[in-house]
């Protein structure tokens, strides 16, 4: 058991990070406090961060450039793996950053949505990338229940305006009109009338 000197809460050994160079080899706070902690100085440290990354890669280009040319060259299948691995980790966010772009576009996006609720969102979109992989490539999508640019009202790009739905109810859905099948949906509804 040790206490952590953050939350103050005594925990068990397994709840902090190995540290070697402390006395117990353990951090002096809690995984939780760890975390946290970490995610704070990135955020305040953000920019001297980027900026001290970027300053490094504009006067270092060539040397990057031609390394990781090099790199590939020799590493072609490793290249290739890790490019596939890539994508398909990100595959959720193609398609979220793809309706985010267009919801804003529209003007769709409210800028009130909590933390929580993008997160409700991005799960949507790893729940579609889910289903894909268990019934085929694009067998699902995520949709918006209320279409941002719908016939007689506008849906908002919010959580629960989302859906994960089969690729065929997504195309079949170009013929139904609003707000006939409005009322099933308009429960705790934000709507944007134009
Ligand atoms: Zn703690």
């Amino acid at each position: 058991m040790k206490t952590c000197t953050s939350c103050t809460q005594e925990l068990d050994d397994s709840s902090f990070y190995i540290r070697k160079a402390s006395k117990d080899g353990l951090s002096r706070l809690c995984k939780v406090c760890d975390n946290q902690a970490k995610r704070q100085w990135r955020e305040l440290n953000k920019e001297k961060y980027q900026a001290s990354n970027k300053e490094y890669h504009s006067k270092n280009r060539e040397k990057i450039n031609s390394k990781s040319a090099e790199w590939r060259k020799d590493n072609r299948e490793a290249f290739l793996e890790s490019m596939r691995k890539w994508r398909e980790k990100n595959k959720h966010r193609q398609a979220q950053h793809a309706m985010r772009y267009n919801a804003s576009k529209l003007g769709a996006t409210p800028s009130w949505l909590t933390g929580e609720q993008l997160t409700e969102m991005n799960s949507k979109y790893l729940e579609m990338v889910e289903l894909n992989r268990e019934h085929g490539k694009n067998s699902f999508h995520v949709d918006h229940v209320v279409p941002l640019k719908g016939k007689d009202v506008c849906g908002l790009h919010v959580p629960w305006n989302l859906e994960v739905k089969t690729s065929y109810e997504n195309i079949s859905k170009g013929n139904r009109t609003y707000p006939d099948s409005w009322a099933s949906v308009s429960s705790g509804f934000d709507v944007l009338s134009k």
